[in-house]
């Protein structure tokens, strides 16, 4: 942990400057100069003032001014805060010692699974961050196993209220062995669309073709871990093909993804390191 805080803390400060960039030109520019809305980056603060766990939180601005927030739950899991709404990507309580406690979170206003792995698809987490408001979107399998949802197959689009759309796009695997863990056209990776800022979550894949015409991304979650997602050099030919403007690496386990700053350095991405491991 010790070792970990050092690395964030090395590349605070470069986030915090590339936050308040992204932020300021997807102002108005009567807000542009003007800032100080608590945009953050790597703040460690909690989901809700009652919540005893404790995240790093990233916040970006959207075209008109509003906030998005994020929050690094853990592995593939992440909390989005936007405008009064909270979207729960992948929820799950335990992941080997890591323990979320869903039970002090807000009911989620929409939540999102990419597909039924264990460290994506927890049926306790749904149940505890679900009231009469919320909408579950995923995958034909999941809601079969589950018995209800939205389901939203690769290439579908919806609208989950008025400047929010949601598209579920291919994540699978393209290396031999490895094809029976994420077989092509199963699960689902999202592109969310809040107010203009467009965020590729994408799930558990590896450096497919159709990242080519995943185009005009603000901010990407890309999965680096073997033999399930990409290695290292698997995320820098997705994150080129991509081209965010900013990269979380997530769902990245034991992989060493502490140079990909410097190996991407001259890509105009921003990599911010979170525990998503
Ligand atoms: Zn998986």
């Amino acid at each position: 942990m010790a070792g970990k805080n050092i690395m964030q803390k090395k590349v605070s400060c470069a986030a915090i400057a590339l936050t308040l960039l992204l932020g300021a030109c997807c102002q108005s520019p009567s807000t542009a100069s003007s800032d100080s809305s608590g945009l953050a980056a790597g703040k460690i603060v909690p989901i809700t003032p009652a919540s005893k766990e404790f995240f790093e939180m990233d916040a970006f601005k959207t075209r008109s001014g509003k906030t998005v927030q994020f929050y690094a739950v853990k592995h593939a899991s992440i909390h989005i805060d936007y405008d009064g709404k909270t979207f729960e990507i992948d929820p799950v309580v335990k992941l080997g010692d890591r323990v979320t406690d869903y039970s002090a979170f807000p009911k989620a206003d929409h939540i999102l699974v990419t597909h039924e792995h264990a460290d994506h698809f927890d049926k306790d987490a749904i149940a505890l961050l679900t009231a009469e408001k919320t909408t579950l979107i995923t995958n034909a399998r999941c809601a079969g196993m589950l018995g209800y949802g939205q389901i939203m197959a690769n290439g579908d689009i919806a609208q989950l209220f008025e400047d929010c759309t949601v598209e579920a796009v291919p994540a699978y695997n393209i290396t031999e062995g490895h094809l029976q863990f994420h077989p092509r056209g199963r699960d689902n990776g999202y592109i969310l669309t809040l107010d203009g800022l467009r965020i590729y979550i994408a799930g558990d894949t590896e450096d497919i073709p159709e990242m080519a015409q995943i185009k005009d991304i603000d901010i990407a979650f890309l999965p680096c871990n073997q033999p399930y997602t990409m290695t290292a050099d698997q995320l820098i030919k997705a994150a080129k093909l991509i081209r965010p403007r900013v990269l979380f690496p997530y769902h990245y386990s034991q992989t060493d993804v502490s140079t990909l700053p410097e190996q991407l350095k001259n890509d105009g991405i921003e990599i911010m390191i979170r525990h998503y491991e």
